[in-house]
């Protein structure tokens, strides 16, 4: 089978659905999931599901089989995902998997900031492992933003602390896209991809293209990582999530997830989706 752990996530879902899109039949397809409830519609579909939590390496016994071509889409638990992704690559190796396909970020090892830290280690492991493997080393997803326009509208700016660095996103679909890819094509196996948009652009690029589709004044505020961290905890997020974002943002500053190296377009076939039609998205509510 083609087993997607994470299924149930925003990414998992859109690489079932590009795996039936590519006539891959849903009785090959194997969703790992925590919550099988959640996975009602995808079960619904045909697709097999198979219960299993990261956080507990005795549920991942079952959840691969010899020969299994295997998406680990990475865990959500910033600071937790070692150790769980470990469990998952050690119950891929158990099994014998033919390929494991894992969803790092763009420049791997190169990535210096806080959240890339563990998909380094992570990596690490799977070459340790000796399985089969097929880096995606995914860059930043337009959804980042334009799923949280709400305050950009309210205050009409486009706060960062990223100064003139820029953003080579794409869409969640496109990195799905590439995903099912590798998990389907051949000539993928021990191969890294730098998987990014094909254009990269700056917060104030972001913020005339807001202006532009929204007919308002959208501006780009520039600000010190300290204020920008004080502005994202005013707005309610919790410390430490607020200090990893502001931690990428001097990331961006230097260039780290600009990258264009057309990995992602060359993969799925197609030009990336432009940031502009997912703003349109996002505004179409
Ligand atoms: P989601 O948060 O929508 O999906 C994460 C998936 O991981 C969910 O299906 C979740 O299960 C599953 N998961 C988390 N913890 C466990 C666990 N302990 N055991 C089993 N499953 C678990 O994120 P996305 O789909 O948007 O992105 C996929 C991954 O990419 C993220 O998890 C993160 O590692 C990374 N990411 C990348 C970004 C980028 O811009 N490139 C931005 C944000 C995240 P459940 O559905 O039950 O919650």
């Amino acid at each position: 089978s083609i087993v997607v752990t994470g299924a149930t996530g925003h990414l998992g879902r859109l690489v079932v659905r590009a795996l039936l899109a590519a006539d891959v039949p849903a009785d090959g397809i194997a969703a790992v999931v925590r919550n099988e409830e959640k996975a009602a519609d995808l079960v619904a579909l045909g697709v097999e599901p198979r219960v299993a939590d990261y956080s507990r390496p005795e549920t991942l016994k079952d959840a691969f089989r010899s020969g299994d071509r295997v998406l680990l889409i990475s865990g959500s638990e910033v600071g937790q995902r070692v150790a769980q992704h470990t469990a998952v690559i050690d119950a891929a190796k158990a099994a014998g998997v033919a390929q494991l396909a894992y969803t790092g970020v763009l420049g791997g090892p190169e990535a210096d900031f806080d959240l890339a830290a563990e998909h380094k280690v992570t990596e690490q492991a799977i070459l340790d492992s000796g399985l089969p493997f097929t880096f995606l080393r995914n860059g930043w997803y337009h959804e980042n933003y334009t799923e949280n326009l709400a305050p950009v509208l309210e205050h009409g700016a486009v706060v960062s602390s990223a100064g003139d660095g820029r953003v080579a996103s794409a869409a969640r679909a496109d990195y799905a896209a590439a995903a099912a890819a590798v998990l389907t094509g051949e000539g993928h196996l021990n191969q890294t991809y730098e998987l990014s948009g094909d254009t990269a652009w700056s917060f104030e690029e972001y913020a005339a293209e807001l202006s532009r589709q929204t007919g308002r004044t959208i501006v780009h505020n520039n600000v010190p990582a300290e204020t920008h961290r004080s502005i994202l905890v005013g707005a309610g997020l919790p410390e430490p999530f607020a200090a990893i974002l502001v931690n990428v943002e001097a990331a961006i500053e230097r260039g780290l997830l600009a990258g264009t190296s057309g990995d992602l377009a060359r993969l799925t076939g197609r030009p990336t989706t432009p940031l502009a039609d997912a703003v349109a998205q996002a505004l179409k509510g």
